[in-house]
């Protein structure tokens, strides 16, 4: 019953640092192929029946401020050959209707996004021809300052959104392109939310209340992002989950438990794993296989159909269906 009940749900994931992994393997490791140490692959996707997964062009701190936009570009590129290699398991999504297709197609839809903001260089014109390129979503900042914002990792100026960085929502927001807000300071998380003209997703970024990380969001920003008929993507690294060492699935469960109960309803939360990008996993959600335990575990909580099929992937694409048009 469950597992009939997650092949039918649409599974959407909003964050993997996977492209960096194979990037840097120089050709190592590839998509198509069962990869034993790592998170990501097309196997296990189609195991976990992942049906949208963010692939996340993540700009390391070596390169930055001034080689940013090549290695984005080499990032993009990285994905666009796995797309080319992989046509029959792998759609690129560049709208709502390209979800569709997929799902009609048994692909797995693939969403272009950029983690860090320095790879526009502090030019909208790279904004732009992201765009281009297929890139959908944009994290403003990763931990650091940059030229859009503050990062959560220095925040004691109390800054937030720059001139430019207001001007970038708008550009984005015209562009229908969907503006990602984990990592951000809190200042700069409610900029955005005062200037946006769409729904935002916070795609890896946990509640505050349960672990009292700098990286998870307060109650009061849960509430915004509510408001602002956003989303945020449950992350599985265990230092975002839990305030002791070792991370289970039911920490997973109980995050989005803690936000459901917050808002008094299930359409606000969604998963963004942050697999390949963190180094250990909770026990029981190893890798992208294990996304049909995640809904196992939330039925054994009384969850029903509805509202898994919210968690799953409905909220993450409602947003889409409305940036992305
Ligand atoms: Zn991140």
């Amino acid at each position: 019953m469950s597992g009939l009940l997650h092949s039918q749900a649409v599974v959407v994931d909003t964050h993997c640092d996977t492209i960096l992994k194979v990037l840097n393997s120089r050709g190592e490791y590839r998509l198509r192929d069962l990869h034993q140490e790592e998170h990501v692959d097309i196997p296990r996707l189609r195991q976990g029946k992942v049906d949208v997964q963010f692939f996340a062009a993540y700009i390391g701190a070596e390169y930055k401020p001034d080689r940013a936009v090549k290695r984005t570009l080499q990032l993009l590129d990285c994905v666009h050959q796995e797309l080319d290699a992989n046509q029959g398991d792998l759609r690129l999504i560049l709208n709502a209707a390209d979800v569709d297709a997929a799902q009609s197609n048994n692909q797995i839809g693939v969403l272009l996004s950029i983690e860090g903001g320095e790879a526009l260089e502090g030019d909208l014109a790279c904004l732009r021809m992201y765009h281009r390129l297929g890139v959908r979503a944009v994290g403003l900042t990763w931990n650091e300052r940059n030229q859009i914002a503050e990062g959560v990792g220095e925040c004691r100026s109390g800054g937030g959104l720059t001139d430019f960085g207001v001007s970038v929502v708008a550009e984005m927001n015209r562009l229908r392109m969907i503006v990602d807000v984990s990592h951000i300071s809190e200042p700069g998380f409610f900029d955005v939310l005062a200037v946006t003209q769409h729904p935002t997703i916070a795609s890896h970024s946990n509640a505050r209340t349960v672990c009292g990380h700098v990286r998870n969001l307060t109650d009061k920003q849960i509430r915004a992002l509510a408001a602002n008929g956003g989303v945020m993507g449950i992350n599985f690294a265990p230092e975002f989950l839990v305030e002791h060492d070792r991370a289970t699935l039911d920490d997973v469960v109980a995050h989005i438990e803690y936000i459901v109960n917050l808002l008094g309803n299930s359409k606000h939360v969604g998963l963004g794993g942050d697999l390949d990008g963190i180094g250990t996993t909770p026990e029981g959600l190893e890798d992208a296989s294990k996304y049909p335990a995640l809904t196992d575990a939330l039925l054994r909580r009384g969850y029903g159909e509805e509202a898994l099929r919210d968690i799953l992937g409905q909220n993450h694409l409602r947003v889409m269906r409305t940036v992305l048009g």
